[in-house]
C-alpha cells in the first residue's frame, strides 16, 4: 500500500551504538586512557548526559561537543583541548562504520518489492556521506534527505514538507516513515500526518501511538 519508504539512517540501518564505542576507544587510547569497556560505558553515559542538558536548553551544542571530552579526561587527571579533540573523534567516527546486522537482506528486499527508499537523516552531510560511502547500501536508495543541506531537521513540519515535495507526490499515504527515534523520525512523521513504523528492537516504552513496531528486522518482512 505504500510506495515511498523514508528511513532513518542512525541506529536503523547503521549501528551508531557500536561505532561511537569504537571511535570513543581509539581517542581513548591516544591520550593515554585505557579503553576498558567501564571507560567506555563512563564516556557513553557522560555523553547521553550532556545531549540532554542539550535538549532541555540548558548547555548549546557547540559547548556540548568539547565540554563532553574535556570532563571526561578530567576524571583521569587529563587536561585535553575539547574543541581539537572534538573534531578528532568526529573524523575517528567516520571511519568506524558498521551496518545493523542483516538490513542488507531487507533493503534488498524492499527494493525487490517495488518501494523507493529514501534516506532521512539529521547531520553534517559530509560526515553523513563518508559514512554512507563506506557500506554498500546507496545502491538501495533513491535518495536522501541530509537535515544540513536542507536546512530544516526532524522532527520539524518544513523538513518533512520538503521531502515530500521533492519525491513529488503529494498524496501522504503513499508514505512510511521508518525509525528508532521517538523525538524525532516517529513524532516528526506523527505532526505531518504520515503513517510511522518505530524501529524498537530494546522494546523500550512510549505513550505515543504509532502505526507499527519493530522489534527485530522480521517485522520489515511481516508488514511490508
Ligand atoms: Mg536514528
Amino acid at each position: 500500500m505504500y510506495k515511498y519508504l523514508l528511513i532513518d539512517c542512525d541506529d536503523t540501518i547503521l549501528d551508531f551504538g557500536k561505532s561511537e564505542r569504537a571511535s570513543i576507544a581509539q581517542v581513548m587510547e591516544k591520550y593515554g586512557v585505557s579503553p576498558t569497556v567501564k571507560a567506555v560505558e563512563k564516556y557513553v553515559k557522560l555523553n547521553e548526559k550532556f545531549w540532554r542538558l542539550f535538549e532541555k536548553g540548558k548547555i548549546t551544542k557547540e559547548r556540548l561537543l568539547e565540554l563532553r571530552f574535556i570532563k571526561f579526561f578530567k576524571k583521569y587527571k587529563i587536561d585535553v583541548d575539547g574543541k581539537a579533540i572534538n573534531k578528532e573523534y568526529l573524523e575517528t567516527l567516520t571511519h568506524n562504520v558498521f551496518v545493523i546486522n542483516g538490513i542488507e537482506d531487507v533493503l534488498k528486499y524492499l527494493k525487490d518489492k517495488g518501494y523507493k527508499l529514501y534516506i532521512i537523516t539529521n547531520g553534517v552531510k559530509s560526515t553523513q556521506i563518508a559514512r554512507w560511502n563506506q557500506t554498500d547500501l546507496l545502491k538501495y536508495f533513491d535518495g536522501a534527505f541530509i537535515s544540513e543541506e536542507i536546512g530544516y531537521f526532524k522532527p520539524q513540519k518544513e523538513y518533512f514538507e520538503y521531502v515530500v515535495s521533492n519525491i513529488g507526490d503529494s498524496d501522504l499515504s503513499n508514505y512510511l516513515v521508518i525509525g528508532d527515534s521517538i523525538s524525532s523520525d516517529i513524532t516528526g512523521g506523527i505532526n505531518y500526518n504520515i503513517d510511522v513504523a518505530w524501529f524498537n528492537p530494546k522494546k523500550k516504552k512510549s505513550k505515543i501511538k504509532v502505526d507499527y513496531e519493530f522489534h527485530s528486522l522480521d517485522d520489515y518482512y511481516k508488514y511490508l
